[in-house]
């Protein structure tokens, strides 16, 4: 339902040359980006916490090593603190953020491809599972910059915690090495704006982008660490005069109608239950309600 598009909807923003590679490899790369957001995005990760006073589900006494310190942590959940409770407000969008960064950087892993049934495991960014590899990492990009369409001006809030967690993720590709990401233009107003994203450089400069953000975010979360995080993930996605008087209208100018989804019906005939589906086709929505004897 998430993937649903009608038949050669246009797609903003993608260049030409990555059109075909772009729209034969969205789904599946949509498909891998979905399951290891869910399973070993939100799924994955360990909060230090003091559950009792003097308690801790960690050893107090040698503590863990914050990878960007060097030293121990030494900030924690306290008695009765969750991670809503500390996180508030942030909670929801940084959370989304953090398994989506999981789902880039481990879709960087040939091996893991391969589990979800594409090439054989070897890593190779010009083969067919470097071709999923990288309609993900245009994908991505892509839903950083529509993302703007959900920041309200008027507020200078973001309306949706997804579109806000893209918006960041797009932010760190664009700061990944020298031009390894960029949004092009040559009009004035960015009618014309497409995204780069150097597929050579996915494994090394946009990996260890990727890598070094969730590492933040991730330690941040583990360590209730709500101070470090706001100011990371504020930095992020703040919507600068650029965004928002250059890139914001031009992503309005491309939005799409809202879609109509046409849906099957099942009808009985004697004892078999029959699955009756429309064309994609004003005609078809028109058709598929008439045939509802309960409407
Ligand atoms: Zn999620």
């Amino acid at each position: 339902m998430l993937s649903a598009k009608a038949p050669n909807e246009p797609i903003p923003f993608i260049k030409e040359q990555d059109l075909e590679v772009y729209s034969r490899c969205r789904d599946i790369a949509f498909e891998v980006q979905v399951g290891l957001h869910e399973l070993l995005g939100h799924g994955c990760g360990k909060l230090l916490q003091e559950t009792a006073p003097g308690e801790f589900n960690f050893d107090i006494n040698n503590p863990p090593i914050d990878p960007m310190t060097g030293k121990p942590v030494d900030s924690w959940y306290k008695p009765g603190q969750t991670w809503g409770s500390v996180f508030g407000g942030l909670a929801p969008t940084y959370e989304e953020c953090r398994a989506e960064c999981v789902a880039m950087l481990l879709s960087c892993d040939f091996s893991i491809l391969k589990i979800f049934g594409i090439g054989d495991g070897t890593e190779d960014i010009n083969g067919p599972a470097g071709d999923v590899l990288y309609a993900a990492y245009l994908s991505m990009a892509r839903a950083g910059v529509a993302a703007l369409e959900y920041w309200d001006p008027k507020s200078r809030k973001w309306g949706q915690a997804h579109m806000q967690a893209r918006f960041s993720i797009l932010r760190t590709f664009l700061h990944a090495g020298c031009e390894f990401a960029s949004l092009d233009y040559n009009e004035k107003d960015a009618s014309d704006l497409t995204i780069k994203i150097d597929r050579g450089r996915i494994l090394t400069d946009g990996r260890l982008a990727v890598e070094k953000y969730l590492r933040e975010l991730h330690i941040f979360k583990a360590t209730a660490d709500v101070r470090r995080a706001t100011k990371l993930y504020e930095g992020l996605t703040d919507v600068d005069d650029w965004y928002e008087n250059t890139i914001r209208p031009a992503v309005l100018a491309k939005k799409t109608p809202r879609k109509v989804f046409v849906q099957a019906n099942t009808v009985l005939e004697g004892e078999k239950v029959i699955l009756k589906e429309y064309p994609a086709t004003p005609e078809g929505m028109i058709e598929s309600y008439a045939d509802r004897s309960y409407v």
